[in-house]
C-alpha cells in the first residue's frame, strides 16, 4: 500500500502543466549541489515555504542554502490551481474555537488574510509577473440546501471575525457572469486573487537569490546525519553541512530522510485540467465570463477559475493512486464533471492535465515551529490543499522564529501545537480512502 507511489517522485521530469508551458524562464542558473560545502541554515525543498524562509534568511544577512529535489517550483508550488486565498485547513471554525479559543482562531484567520496580502506584496517589491487577476473568492452551493449554509456562514464570519461576504441568489451569479446549471448561489468573500503559480515561485526563487540565498536545484537530499552538534545533508553528489536545517517538503516530505515526520502527515493528490482559450461566444453561452477564483461547496471540492487568457483551469480533489496508470482513469473522471459543470464547453479541448500532492495533518490544521529545537531543526508543513498564501507567510515566520524565539509570540497558537503522529501511521492509504467515501456521501444529500 503505497502512500506516495515511486511514479510521483520522479524529480527530474517535467510536470506537464499548464504554467510549464506558459511560464517566464527562471532567469537565473543555481547550480546542484557539485562540492562539499557548508552554511548556517539549510533548507529542504524549493517550493513556496523553502524560497520564503530563504529569502527572509538572506534578507537578514543569513547564510542560507536550500536543496530542492527537481528544477525550482518542482513540487505543488509550481503546479497549483494558483488561488491565493484563505483557507489552509481543514478543522471546522466551531471546533477551532473549541479547541483553541476564539482569539487564537481569530488570530490565524488574521494570519491566513496577512498572508494574501504578502504574496501581493511580494508581487509587487520583487516585480513579478503573475498574471494577477480577480478580487475575492466565491463558493458555490452545490445542491439547493447548501444555500442555507452559505447564508448561516455569512453570519459566522460577521459575527466572528468582522468579514463581510455576499451572498448571492442564482440570479445575482447569472448577472455577474458566475452561473452554472449546478450552482444554487454563492457567497463571495473579499480576500483572495488568482496567479501564475509557476511565474510567482520562480520570481521568489530570482529574490531570494538576489538576497543572497544560494539555492541548488536538481539536488535531492538522500540522507541525513548528525555530526559535531550540526548536520550532514548529502546528496548524491556532495554534502552540505549545517548548523540549522529547515524542512519545507509539503506534500513530497520524505519520511525515511526526515524521519521527524514520519507518521504524521498525508499526502492527498489534486488533479487539474486546463482547456484551450474559449471564445467570448462560449464565454456568453455558459454564463461564465468573470475571472473570480471559485469553488464549490462539496467537501472533496472543486476550484476552478477563467485565466487572463481565457483559457478555463478546473481542479478537484480524489484519487488515492499516484500511479502513472492510474492517471488516465482520474483524467476522464474530472473531465466528466467539468463537462457536467459547464456543459456548454464539452467540446473544448483540454490541452493539459497534471497531478500534485498537497499535505494533511491529523490536527487538520498547518504547523509551523521547531521539529526539534535543541538540534536546530524547523518545519513549516500541511496546508490542506492551499499554500499559496500561507506558504508564503509560514515559511517567512518558520525563518523567524528560528531567528528568535519571541516571534513565537507573532505565530498563532492554532499552527504551533506539536505534529501528532496518526495512530497506525501504515493504515493512513485507507484512512485517506475511508475519508472520500465519507465525504462522498455527505456531498450527495
Ligand atoms: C494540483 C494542486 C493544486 C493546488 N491548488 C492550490 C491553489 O489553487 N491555491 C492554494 O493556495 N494552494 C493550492 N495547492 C497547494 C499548494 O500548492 C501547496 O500548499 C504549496 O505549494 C506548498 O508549498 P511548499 O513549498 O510547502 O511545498 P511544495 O511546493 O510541494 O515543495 C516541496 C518541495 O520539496 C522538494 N523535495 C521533496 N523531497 C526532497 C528531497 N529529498 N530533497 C530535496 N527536495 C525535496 C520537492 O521536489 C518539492 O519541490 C495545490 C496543490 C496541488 C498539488
Amino acid at each position: 500500500m503505497h502512500l506516495v507511489h515511486p511514479d510521483a517522485l520522479h524529480f527530474d521530469r517535467s510536470v506537464d502543466s499548464y504554467w510549464e508551458a506558459s511560464a517566464d524562464p527562471l532567469g537565473i542558473e543555481p547550480p546542484p549541489l557539485a562540492s562539499d560545502e557548508s552554511c548556517d541554515v539549510a533548507i529542504i525543498g524549493g517550493g513556496f515555504t523553502g524560497l520564503s524562509a530563504a529569502l527572509e534568511l538572506a534578507e537578514r544577512g543569513i547564510d542560507v542554502r536550500l536543496l530542492e529535489a527537481g528544477p525550482i517550483g518542482w513540487g505543488a508550488s509550481g503546479r497549483n490551481g494558483g488561488f491565493s486565498c484563505i483557507g489552509s485547513h481543514k478543522l471546522s471554525y466551531a471546533t477551532m474555537i473549541g479547541r483553541y479559543g476564539l482569539d487564537a482562531t481569530r488570530a490565524f484567520y488574521g494570519a491566513m488574510k496577512e498572508s494574501v496580502s504578502l504574496v501581493a506584496d511580494n508581487v509587487n517589491r520583487h516585480g513579478i509577473d503573475v498574471w494577477k487577476t480577480g478580487e475575492g473568492e466565491i463558493t458555490l452551493a452545490h445542491l439547493p440546501n447548501r444555500f442555507a449554509e452559505l447564508k448561516a456562514e455569512q453570519a459566522f464570519y460577521r459575527a466572528t471575525f468582522g468579514e463581510e461576504n455576499q451572498l448571492l441568489g442564482p440570479e445575482e451569479l447569472r448577472q455577474r457572469g458566475l452561473s452554472g446549471p449546478e450552482f444554487h448561489g454563492g457567497l463571495l468573500g473579499p480576500v483572495g486573487f488568482g496567479v501564475h503559480p509557476l511565474n510567482y515561485v520562480r520570481g521568489l526563487a530570482r529574490a531570494a537569490h538576489k538576497a543572497g540565498a544560494k539555492l541548488h536545484p536538481r539536488s535531492r537530499l538522500l540522507r541525513w546525519e548528525q555530526a559535531g552538534g550540526g548536520h550532514r545533508l548529502s546528496t548524491a553528489a556532495a554534502t552540505l553541512t549545517a548548523r540549522r536545517v529547515i524542512v519545507a517538503t509539503n506534500g513530497y516530505t520524505p519520511e525515511d530522510v526526515s524521519t521527524y515526520h514520519a507518521g504524521r502527515i498525508i499526502p492527498a493528490l489534486s488533479n487539474i485540467i486546463v482547456t484551450r482559450p474559449l471564445s467570448d461566444a462560449e464565454l456568453q453561452e455558459q454564463g461564465w465570463t468573470e475571472t473570480t477564483l471559485a469553488y464549490d461547496s462539496r467537501n472533496l471540492l472543486h476550484y476552478f477559475r477563467l485565466l487572463p487568457n481565457k483559457r478555463f483551469l478546473f481542479g478537484g480533489r480524489g484519487g488515492t493512486d499516484s500511479s502513472a496508470a492510474a492517471a488516465d482513469g482520474y483524467r476522464a473522471y474530472l473531465t466528466a464533471t467539468f463537462h457536467r459543470l459547464f456543459p456548454a464547453w464539452a467540446r473544448a479541448d483540454i490541452t493539459h492535465f497534471w497531478r500534485g500532492f498537497v499535505c494533511l495533518s491529523n490536527d487538520l490544521v498547518p504547523y509551523v515551529g521547531p521539529l526539534d529545537e535543541a538540534k536546530g531543526v524547523w518545519t513549516s508543513i500541511a496546508y490542506h490543499g492551499n499554500g499559496v498564501a500561507m506558504a508564503s507567510w509560514s515559511g517567512r515566520q518558520v525563518a523567524r522564529l528560528l531567528l528568535d524565539p519571541k516571534a513565537r509570540d507573532k505565530t498563532p497558537a492554532v499552527i504551533t501545537r506539536r505534529l501528532a503522529r496518526y495512530p497506525l501511521p501504515a493504515f493512513r492509504p485507507l484512512y485517506l480512502k475511508g475519508a472520500y467515501v465519507w465525504f462522498n456521501w455527505q456531498d450527495s444529500r
